[in-house]
Formats: structure tokens, sequence, C-alpha cells
């Protein structure tokens, strides 16, 4: 899970808390005012495009033995109307469903891009964009989930694919 810097704008408390990216933390521990705001993602801040995205490698090595969940990546953001490139990256602390289309970020687009991003997601509040799954998507999933556990053929089938909604169309995409 990514780490989020705090700081309230109230009383100037700053604390540091991990979790999803469709997380907001309104109110202040210290005052109890819902003055907080929340700042970069870590390891996101004071670095130009060329750290940023050094040592990332393409998409192909980011999701190195995870193709399927790079396809599915891939494929939720072009539903969204974006076509990932192979130079892309993709941050999941920027994402707000697996997949979302504005947590790939281009080598043009650059920290520009991550620092928009991250002022959207900062203005957008706690009420994440959820993106839902397209049905074929959904439907490649209870199949391959049945191709591995040839159990769940014999559960209700209506049960299977909430359970598939709930945990990949869930916005915290962190394990
Ligand atoms: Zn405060």
């Amino acid at each position: 899970m990514p780490m989020y810097d705090y700081q309230c704008s109230h009383c100037d408390t700053t604390f540091t808390e991990l979790h999803g990216s469709d997380v907001f933390l309104k109110d202040c521990p210290a005052c109890e005012h819902a003055t907080l705001e929340r700042q970069f993602p870590r390891g996101i801040k004071a670095v130009t495009d060329r750290e940023y995205f050094r040592g990332k490698g393409t998409l192909a090595d980011q999701f190195a033995g995870q193709e399927r969940e790079l396809e599915f990546c891939v494929a939720n953001a072009q539903r969204q109307g974006y076509r990932p490139s192979i130079h892309d990256i993709y941050d999941p602390g920027l994402a707000l469903c697996k997949g979302d289309k504005d947590g790939f970020i281009s080598p043009t687009g650059g920290r520009a891009q991550v620092k928009r991003r991250v002022a959207e997601l900062t203005a957008e509040g706690p009420i994440p964009k959820a993106v839902k799954l397209a049905p074929d998507i959904i439907e490649s999933i209870r199949r391959d989930r049945i191709a591995e556990n040839p159990d769940l053929a014999h559960v209700n089938q209506r049960e299977l694919r909430e359970s598939i909604v709930d945990k990949h169309g869930n916005p915290d995409i962190e394990e």
C-alpha cells in the first residue's frame, strides 16, 4: 500500500498513513477539524522525469510474470478510452481502481502528468469514481477462476460474478 503524508491546514499537524489510493482522510487527529490535506504519495515528489522513469522499465517489465494482470489493466484502460503505450509506466498509487487509465503515465506526460494526477486525486475528495468492470472482463475472469478451480463451476454463478466485481472492481488496488 502507498504511504501518504497529511498536513492539517488548521493546526499544521503532519503525519503519515498507509492506505489505499481511494482513501482520503479529512479529520485531523490533533485538532479534530476536517482540514487535512493529502500530500504527494511518497516517492513521487521532488524527482525529475528521468528519475521517475528510471528503473521502472516498460509496462512489460513492470508486470513481468503477471501477464494476466497486465492484460487486465490494459483492457480496463482501453475501455476508458486510453490505449497504454509500452513506454508508459503504471503507478497503482495514482489509480482509483486496477487498470484505471489515470494510473498510466506516459514518458511525454512525465512528472507534470503525475503532479496533475495527484492534484486531481486530492481535489476529488473522499468519493472515488468507481470504474465498473466490463461484462466481458468479468466473464473472462470467471472462466479463468473455474479453470483454476473446477469446483467453482458448481457454486452460484451470480455470487461468483459479484465476488469478482468486489475483488477487481474495488478501487483499492493494492494487495
Ligand atoms: Zn489539525
